[in-house]
C-alpha cells in the first residue's frame, strides 16, 4: 500500500497525496512536476482538480446533507469548497462557467452539489470579487442511473459512468468549473468533463468539497486484485 509522506505534497493534477516513489521522481526531473501513479498512466481531462479536506473530516456532515436530508449543512460546508475554488484562482480563467455534476432525476429532493456551489459562489463573490463565476445549473444532465460507486474499482467506476452523462446547455468556447461533493478515483469529474470539452468546452477545472484519499480509501481485499475505495464516487 502507498503511503503519503509529507502533507502538501500532492499531484499537481488530481491533488492526490504523492507517494515516496513519485516524490523520488520529482526530486530528479528537472519539471520537478511529478504526478501520481494514476495520472502517469491515464492523464484526466480536465485541466486540475482540488478539493477542501480530506473526506474523513467532513464525512457526518456530508452524510447528513446528501442521505438524512439535511440540506442546511451546504452552507456552513460551501466555505469549504470555496477555499478550495480559490486555490485554482491564481490559474484558473478570469470567467468560468460553474457546472454541478447532475443527479438522476428524482433520486433526492435536492442536488447538495448544486446546493454547495450555490453557497460557495455567494461567498466568492465578496472574497474574490473579480473573479467571474457564472452558475449555469442544466449545463450536464444525467441520462440514466448508475451504480453507486461504492466498492467498484477504479476501472468498474470508469465503466459504470460511461455515457452516464449528456451536455444539454451551450458550452461551447466556455471554461468549465466543475463542482462536486466528493472524488474518490475522479471516474465521475472526468467523464462529466469528456462529454464537456466534446461539446465544445475550452478547458475544465474541477473543485470538489472533499478528497477520499486512495490510501485511506482502500481496503485489503482477500479475493479481489484491485483496491477498493470506499466512497461514491
Ligand atoms: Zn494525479
Amino acid at each position: 500500500m502507498r503511503t503519503p509522506t509529507s502533507a502538501g505534497t500532492v499531484c499537481p493534477l488530481c491533488s492526490e497525496p504523492l507517494d515516496i516513489d513519485s516524490i523520488a521522481a520529482a526530486e530528479t526531473l528537472s519539471t520537478a512536476e511529478a504526478l501520481c501513479h494514476s495520472c502517469q498512466q491515464q492523464p484526466p481531462p480536465f485541466t486540475r482538480a482540488v478539493a477542501g479536506n480530506v473526506y474523513d473530516a467532513v464525512r457526518p456532515a456530508v452524510h447528513l446533507m446528501k442521505f438524512e436530508n439535511v440540506p442546511a449543512l451546504a452552507q456552513p460546508l460551501a466555505a469549504v469548497l470555496a477555499q478550495a475554488m480559490l486555490a485554482l484562482r491564481p490559474t484558473a480563467p478570469t470567467r468560468m462557467t460553474v457546472v454541478p455534476v447532475p443527479l438522476y432525476r428524482g433520486k433526492r429532493a435536492y442536488n447538495q452539489s448544486t446546493l454547495l456551489a450555490r453557497h460557495a459562489l455567494r461567498l466568492l463573490r465578496s472574497s474574490a470579487p473579480d473573479w467571474q463565476l457564472h452558475l449555469q445549473l442544466h449545463a450536464l444532465r444525467r441520462t440514466r442511473h448508475t451504480e453507486s460507486q461504492y466498492l467498484l474499482s477504479r476501472e468498474q467506476r470508469q465503466q459504470n459512468v460511461y455515457g452516464a452523462f449528456a451536455v444539454q446547455g451551450d458550452v461551447r468556447g466556455h471554461d468549465v468549473l466543475l463542482i462536486d461533493d466528493v472524488y474518490t478515483t475522479g471516474a465521475t469529474v472526468a467523464e462529466c468533463a469528456r462529454v464537456l470539452l466534446a461539446a465544445g468546452a475550452t478547458s475544465v477545472h474541477v473543485a470538489t468539497l472533499a478528497r477520499a484519499a486512495r490510501e485511506i480509501a482502500v481496503r485489503w481485499q482477500p479475493s479481489r486484485d484491485g483496491p477498493m475505495a470506499e466512497t461514491h464516487h
